[in-house]
């Protein structure tokens, strides 16, 4: 006989057999139609029914979406945020540790040389590009995990749909974080006296007067 061939006379083994006979008889007795009408067969009527009666007194879960926003839990993985130091400077440093951390390879980072003139970020570098595709990113969260100066963290935003494919690649302007009360845009020099561990470690406590070029020039 050829290696490939079936033998004609080939019966399924006892235990199949068994286990199909079995199955049928299972699904067959499940399907049968009730025909108990004393009143234990009532009461097993009823039971049958009493998920169905408690749930019609429980809260309902749907919401009339978007007129009514669900919240999410506090540690959602929505929506990406580079953020900033309290004086506005960017916390990324275009180390591109995110990008390496990425599966879906859903993140491009082209780092830059921070000067005196065009100081983003403390130290040397910043994040000249940062650009997130979500047509790729999975949400798995761990290009945050990979950042090492919490520059990428994840807000609780999800709504994120677009019929525009080129919309849904999110550019380094569309993630930065709002410059909040004491922040001043980026660039401009670093706080008086702070070096790129001060900052790290979360002692600037906000803006310098000396740190606004604009103000400095009309004084
Ligand atoms: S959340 Fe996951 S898939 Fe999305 S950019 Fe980060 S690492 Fe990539
Ligand atoms: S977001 Fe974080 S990990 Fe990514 S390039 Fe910037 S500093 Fe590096």
């Amino acid at each position: 006989m050829a290696e490939n061939e079936v033998p004609e006379n080939l019966e399924p083994t006892t235990e199949v057999a068994k286990t199909t006979e079995f199955g049928l008889a299972k699904a067959f007795q499940e399907s049968a139609p009730i025909t108990d009408q004393s009143a234990s067969g009532f009461f097993k009527q009823l039971l049958g029914f009493w998920v169905t009666f408690a749930t019609m007194f429980k809260k309902p879960n749907t919401v009339q979406y978007p007129e009514v926003k669900a919240p999410t839990e506090p540690r959602f993985h929505g929506r990406h945020q580079l953020n900033r130091h309290p004086d506005g400077l960017e916390k990324c440093i275009g180390c591109e540790l995110c990008a390496w951390a990425c599966p879906a390879d859903a993140i491009l980072v082209e780092g830059a040389n921070n000067t005196p003139e065009n100081q983003v970020s403390p130290g040397e570098r910043y994040g000249a590009v940062y650009q997130i595709n979500y047509l790729r990113c999975i949400f798995c969260g761990l290009c945050i995990e990979a950042c090492p100066t919490r520059a990428l963290t994840m807000t609780n935003e999800y709504e994120l749909a677009d019929n525009d494919r080129g919309k849904l690649i999110f550019e380094k302007e569309d993630l930065l974080a709002p410059l909040r009360a004491g922040m001043l845009m980026p660039p401009h020099p670093m706080y008086p006296g702070a070096d790129d561990g001060t900052y790290y470690r979360g002692e600037v406590p906000g803006s310098h007067p000396s740190q606004n070029p604009e103000a400095n020039a009309n004084a």
